[in-house]
């Protein structure tokens, strides 16, 4: 495994892998070492020396630090002066600030807060010609160049090694509120999530636990979050009156939401991104087939477990207008199932490009995606 302290070092070991035609596996925590295709002939390039904040200005609301910096440090660190990131990223142990921009990780907050891209403001990299180079700002304003931290997010370690990322923070809300209504079968869930996010409420996030709970969340300053509790309660009272549920109360029910936490862990787990109001409809018939699932985002995300029909859970997906990533799954399924949704053959010939033009000799395709056997 190769651990580099800096730049310099791993524009050396990608000159190294050029030469000699390695291919380099880019990780921070690893804590996903187990996505995509087993077996991967490939060289680890660990980011875990790269760690540590650079500069972090809490007026200005805005952090930079290497990208091998986990988040467990982040989170602390901004959390002493009252801040986070609105993206709300999560991960196992050991996560680190560049896996969940790679990644592009957002937890129960996406859905009124954007997800990571609409945070990233700048990173730097490594490319795959060995260059170092940089992207964005460091500022919030910034209308320059292409919008290069748009495209990393999401890139899962294909196009470039970040090592330093620049990220925009918010206050954290004094407050959160979580209404809970027990029991409401699917139907009416789904229902009061879109309710819900149609009120003049600003709703901080939305999940459905089948069976067990439809949450609701508000963030904000006391007497904003009584007043939009009132309102939100009077325009769904169709549904009963919910519990309210402080913080702590609350945590267990979002935490059993991410990742698909509440389902049992054997069967393969798929991440489903769906429009909401298709979403029910969706998986209605992979239900039928057993599969079980918990919705966030008021419905764009399902984390769905069921053995088999992975070609009926794509088609579902793609017929709605979303895709489905298999996010975990046994060695021998991951070797013949592409764990990103295949794209429709213009968009992935423009992706390869995109590729091209940041790695010209695929020295970052390990064949995680069964996509790439060869640079072309
Ligand atoms: C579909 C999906 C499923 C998920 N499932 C889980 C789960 O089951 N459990 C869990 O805890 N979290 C899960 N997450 C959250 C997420 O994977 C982690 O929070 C985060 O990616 C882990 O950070 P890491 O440093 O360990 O990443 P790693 O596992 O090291 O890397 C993740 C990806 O990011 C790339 N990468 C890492 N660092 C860099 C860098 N500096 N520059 C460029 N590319 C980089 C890697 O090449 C790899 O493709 C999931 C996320 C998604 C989108």
């Amino acid at each position: 495994m190769h651990q580099p302290r800096n730049s310099a070092e791993i524009c050396g070991i990608v000159a190294d892998a050029l030469a000699g035609g390695a291919k380099l596996e880019i990780g921070g925590g690893f804590t996903r070492a187990d996505f995509g295709a087993p077996n991967r002939a490939a060289e680890r390039l660990s980011l875990r020396n790269l760690s540590g904040i650079i500069e972090y200005d809490p007026a200005e609301l805005v952090l930079t630090a290497r990208a091998g910096t986990t988040l467990t440090e982040l989170n602390a660190v901004v959390a002493a002066r009252g801040q986070g990131f609105a993206f709300e990223p999560w991960g196992a142990a050991g996560s680190t600030i560049g896996g969940v921009i790679a990644a592009g990780v957002a937890g129960a907050r996406r859905v009124s807060a954007g997800s990571v891209r609409d945070h990233l403001l700048g990173f730097e990299g490594v490319s795959g010609r060995g260059e170092v180079f940089k992207a964005g700002a460091k500022v919030v304003k910034n209308v320059t160049g292409y919008d290069l931290p748009k495209l990393v997010c999401g890139s899962w370690g294909r196009l470039v090694v970040m090592t330093e990322v620049t990220l925009k923070l918010l206050p954290r809300p004094p407050e959160r509120l979580t209404l809970l209504w027990r029991g409401l079968a699917d139907e009416a869930g789904f229902a009061l999530m879109r309710q819900a996010m149609h009120q003049p409420a600003d709703v901080a996030a939305a999940a459905h636990l089948p069976g067990q709970a439809t949450l609701i969340r508000l963030d904000g300053f006391g007497p904003s979050v009584a007043a939009r509790r009132a309102h939100l309660i009077a325009a769904l009272a169709q549904y009963g009156t919910p519990e309210a549920l402080g913080e702590a109360e609350a945590a267990l029910f979002w935490a059993a939401c991410l990742g698909g936490a509440a389902l049992a862990p054997e069967p393969p787990l798929w991440r489903l991104s769906l429009p909401p109001r298709q979403a029910l409809a969706a998986i209605t018939p992979l239900l039928a087939r057993g599969g079980q699932y918990v919705a966030d985002w008021a419905g764009g995300l399902i984390w769905l477990t069921l053995a088999g029909h992975e070609e009926t859970i794509r088609a579902q997906a793609e017929q709605a207008g979303g895709h489905a990533t298999l996010a975990r799954a046994p060695a021998e399924m991951r070797a013949r199932i592409p764990a990103l949704h295949p794209q429709a053959p213009g968009i992935e010939a423009l992706s390869r490009r995109v590729r091209r033009a940041f790695d010209p000799l695929g020295v970052f395709e390990t064949n995680r995606f069964l996509d790439e056997p060869n640079a072309d």
